[in-house]
């Protein structure tokens, strides 16, 4: 069995990935095939560069030692080649220390880890007067437990491998030159319990169950299996509200898919949830049952109706921290006709251009409402405006005519989706988003996000290439279509009701 530092991340992450990685042939696992991930690994790759130059000592790459790159045990001889020479830092080393009948398992375990870096210290190993403690580096700005697991795994095979029992580790964060000190003597044991639970796992071959959680699978190459299964078991995931201790506590109650739930009945679910939490599963489930957007209160939202509306969707690029474009799209009820504006900062530095642009275009409809899907808009007018020093009545009065259907349809209804982002509703309302690359509507549901956009303007910036742009627009222009799209449902939905 082989247990490396990325596989054990992946089963802290999710043990049903970790399963599938080590029970697939490697030709029948689906590829990674999503563009953000290339651009995170670049950026990693850039971040350890600045910490490598930030220690500023001489350092040798194993990777550049030899033309069999990706062979691990190759890398590793080299990497304790360089560590018997007493080399002073190691960027990307490989090391690999194995262990006989480990657990009781009768399994021969080859643990492979590689840090970030190894750095010499003076401490005595079995190199001689000297050894080496490891350093990692992280693209999240705040500690994670993940990270502090993995490093105490790395260090635990690190001070085995030397003979030594290392005290400490760094963990370098994003856009921050300070180390993180590790005690290893806490997360040693702590990463050992996770090894001994992704052992167990792969030696009883006891495959996860399926828990669709969109912040965590929306990245993993195994999305689509999953989704699949769940959707073949109504899967009690699939149902918005339903967190992993919930559904635990649903489970232990014979309650194991939808079907299950709506037929539960509401005081044997109070018994298990508590009496809030209860009775919103209870009507999501009838409305995912039925099929119906059922009301959450009888007091009906008041949204504005207008003869010109405007709705609005921002993109932005978190890491060099702008809002690059602006889109919005116009509304003439009266007429029917639709036409969409964009203010997009083609290079860094026309955030504030733009922003004005917005700004004049905004104020020759000055009593048209602006709505949008997500609190974002409205804190990115309050950045923007603070950064463009806009004066605070044309903020006040532009910030008044704002309206967050997101906030008011989580508020207002149970809707029969998977989730209540705005592609899952737009959906159910037979909206579909165009596939920017071809332009044209996808026969299967596009599963594009904001994350993709990044990493198109990423692109655009490297290569000027106009391509990429204009898969931004497509998006843009759909996102305000689909606020559009939903905008209309609920001034039907609310007319019907009164
Ligand atoms: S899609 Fe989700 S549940 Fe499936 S393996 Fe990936 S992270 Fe785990």
């Amino acid at each position: 069995m082989i247990l490396t530092d990325e596989l054990l991340l992946q089963y802290k992450r999710c043990h049903r990935r970790a399963f599938l990685n080590v029970y697939t042939e490697e030709s029948q696992q689906p590829s990674e095939k999503n563009q953000f991930l290339l651009k995170l690994t670049e950026e990693r790759e850039f971040h350890s560069q600045q910490v490598v130059e930030n220690y500023g000592l001489p350092y040798h790459q194993p990777k550049t030692l030899t033309k069999d790159k990706e062979n691990n045990l190759t890398l590793a001889l080299i990497t304790e080649n360089l560590m018997r020479q007493g080399v002073e830092c190691i960027y990307q080393g490989v090391i690999i220390y194995k262990v006989k009948n480990f657990i009781d398992t009768n399994q021969e375990v080859t643990f492979i880890v590689s840090p970030t870096l190894l750095i010499k210290q003076d401490i005595p190993s079995r190199w001689g007067d000297w050894s080496y403690f490891s350093v990692n580096t992280h693209l999240g700005k705040n500690i994670k437990p993940e990270y502090k697991l993995i490093s105490g795994f790395q260090g635990d095979i690190l001070s085995l491998f030397q003979g030594i029992n290392l005290s400490h580790c760094q963990i370098f964060l994003r856009n921050n030159l300070k180390p993180y000190y590790l005690n290893l003597s806490i997360w040693i044991p702590a990463s050992r319990e996770l090894v001994k639970e992704f052992t167990l796992m792969i030696v009883q071959k006891k495959e996860p169950d399926v828990f669709i959680s969109r912040q965590r699978c929306s990245f993993c190459q195994w999305y689509d299996d999953c989704y699949s299964l769940a959707k073949s078991q109504q899967h009690l995931s699939l149902i918005p509200g339903i967190t992993p201790k919930r559904y635990n506590l649903l489970t232990s109650e014979g309650i194991n898919n939808l079907e299950n739930l709506s037929q539960a009945k509401i005081w044997d679910l109070n018994r298990i949830l508590d009496k809030d939490m209860a009775n919103k599963i209870y009507l999501q489930s009838q409305s995912l049952v039925s099929h119906q957007a059922i009301l959450k209160n009888p007091t009906l939202p008041i949204i504005p109706y207008h003869p010109i509306e405007l709705y609005f969707d921002i993109e932005a690029e978190p890491d060099r921290n702008i809002d690059y474009l602006l889109g919005v799209l116009l509304v003439n009820n009266e007429t029917q006709e639709k036409k969409y504006y964009t203010f997009l900062a083609e290079t860094l530095i026309e955030e504030e251009t733009i922003w004005r642009g917005f700004l004049k275009f905004i104020s020759q409809y000055d009593d048209a409402p602006i709505f949008h899907y997500s609190q974002y808009e409205v804190e990115t007018i309050k950045r923007l405006a603070y950064l463009y020093k806009t004066p605070s009545l044309p903020l006040q009065s532009l910030l008044n005519r704002c309206w967050d259907l997101h906030k008011i349809i989580i508020n207002s209804f149970y809707l029969p989706v998977e989730n209540y982002s705005l592609k899952s509703i737009g959906n159910w309302l037979g909206f579909h988003w165009r596939d920017p690359k071809t332009g044209k509507i996808s026969s299967h549901n596009v599963r594009i996000s904001g994350d993709q956009c990044v990493f198109w303007y990423d692109q655009w910036l490297k290569t000027n290439d106009r391509t990429w742009l204009n898969y931004i627009l497509v998006y843009n222009e759909d996102d305000c279509l689909g606020t559009y799209e939903l905008k209309k449902w609920m001034d039907k939905e609310l007319r019907v009701k009164n």
